[in-house]
């Protein structure tokens, strides 16, 4: 029967089966990773920039034990669906490809891989912008690290992972996914140069809450704007005679490029600096403010919101506790992230989801606070 997420027949969907259950009694390893939420800093890794990711504490688990067969065997109990690829065929099409790629590179390395069962689960949400792609490929090059010995620092692991991504997945991304599963905590921002790769554990401001509700909207537009900025950024940063816009700190020089270019260029170079600050120690209620001015950006300069992640985001800042709010990841559609008082989240949080819900056809959900 085809499945719905990868497209591909499956010859078993024991939807739900435990790890325990699927090694039936053979020995395995397993491995943890989380998602993120990007607090500040949207668009900023493919212009060499600054970001401030946040772990959920939602994560994906990994088990894997030896084949008595020549084949990687895999389960995801989230999908309530298994794939078998011979060692020496390519991956089928789907959720398979990021764990083969795990596989391959490390392969690549020299590193001696037997022949696997593989098994994933996870309480992540798929595809609503918390990164559940990137906690499969961590936790599944966790578990390999575990398995066979191989060494590998948390920074090159994220590194391989997201080369699993682009060349087995071909999704097109920048680094933060995989350096937050990889690098980051749930109590912790943490700080990622994406040119020099340099990351910074920093404690969020006030000890404050994060709220994340997913907008349920269809991100269609999504990969074609993703491309057309890129190509924007690029030559904005070619017009200004710089390798990326990161080496513009004074936003007063974008000023004369032609538009769209000055707005695009404009966006990046103020988010890069209010990550700058916001690294600096600020209060919650700056740390608000930020991430209200970078939503405002995101929508004036950078076009990449929607109606209703602008509607989200102005229930969000007119809550009681709320300091600010802004739409998470690539824009048009996804998820929206809020910074509140310490216990406010939960009720705050549904309240919005409430609000915004009414009327019917729409679906945000509740991702944060758990
Ligand atoms: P996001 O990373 O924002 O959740 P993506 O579209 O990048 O969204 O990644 C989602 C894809 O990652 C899924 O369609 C699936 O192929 C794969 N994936 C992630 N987690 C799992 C899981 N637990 N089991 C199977 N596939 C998974
Ligand atoms: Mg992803």
């Amino acid at each position: 029967m085809p499945n719905p997420s990868t497209g591909h027949d499956v010859a078993n969907r024991e939807r739900g089966t435990s790890a325990d259950e699927f090694f039936g009694g053979q020995s395995y390893v397993e491995a943890f990773a989380p998602g993120r939420v990007n607090l500040l800093g949207e668009h900023t890794d493919y212009n060499d920039g600054f970001m401030l990711p946040v772990a959920t504490p939602q994560a994906t688990t990994v088990s894997i034990g030896h084949n008595d067969q020549p084949v990687f065997e895999l389960y995801s109990a989230t999908l309530g669906c298994s794939v078998t690829f011979r060692r020496d065929e390519a991956a089928p099409k789907g959720f398979a490809r990021y764990i083969e790629g795990c596989i391959r590179l490390l392969q690549e390395r020299d590193a001696d891989i037997p022949n696997l069962r593989i098994h994933v689960n996870s309480n992540l949400p798929l595809g609503s912008g918390l990164s559940s792609s990137a906690a499969l490929e961590v936790a599944t090059l966790r578990a390999l690290r575990e398995l066979t010995g191989f060494e590998l620092n948390d920074r090159d692991l994220a590194l391989i992972a997201q080369r699993a991504e682009i060349e087995y997945a071909g999704v097109m991304c920048g680094v933060m996914d995989q350096m937050a599963s990889s690098l980051a905590d749930s109590e912790h921002m943490l700080f990622i140069d994406a040119r020099t790769l340099e990351t910074r554990l920093l404690p969020v401001p006030g000890g404050s809450e994060i709220i994340v509700i997913d907008s349920g909207m269809p991100r269609t537009l999504a990969g074609s704007a993703y491309n057309e900025r890129r190509a924007e950024c690029e030559a904005a940063a070619k017009a200004l005679g710089v390798v990326a816009l990161r080496d513009v700190t004074d936003v007063a020089k974008v000023e004369a490029l032609p538009e769209p270019l000055r707005k695009r260029a404009r966006h990046v170079v103020s988010e890069n600096n209010r990550v700058l600050e916001a690294c600096k120690g600020v209060s919650p209620e700056r740390f608000g403010e930020l991430m209200n001015d970078s939503h405002f950006s995101l929508r004036d300069d950078y076009e990449v919101s929607i109606p209703e992640l602008d509607e989200l985001t102005a229930l969000l800042r007119e809550s009681d506790g709320v300091h600010g709010a802004r739409l998470t990841g690539a824009g048009f559609g996804g998820a929206v992230v809020a910074l509140c008082r310490p216990g406010v989240g939960a009720a705050a949080g549904a309240a919005v989801v409430a609000r915004f819900n009414t009327g019917g056809g729409r679906h945000a959900a509740l991702l944060l606070p758990t």
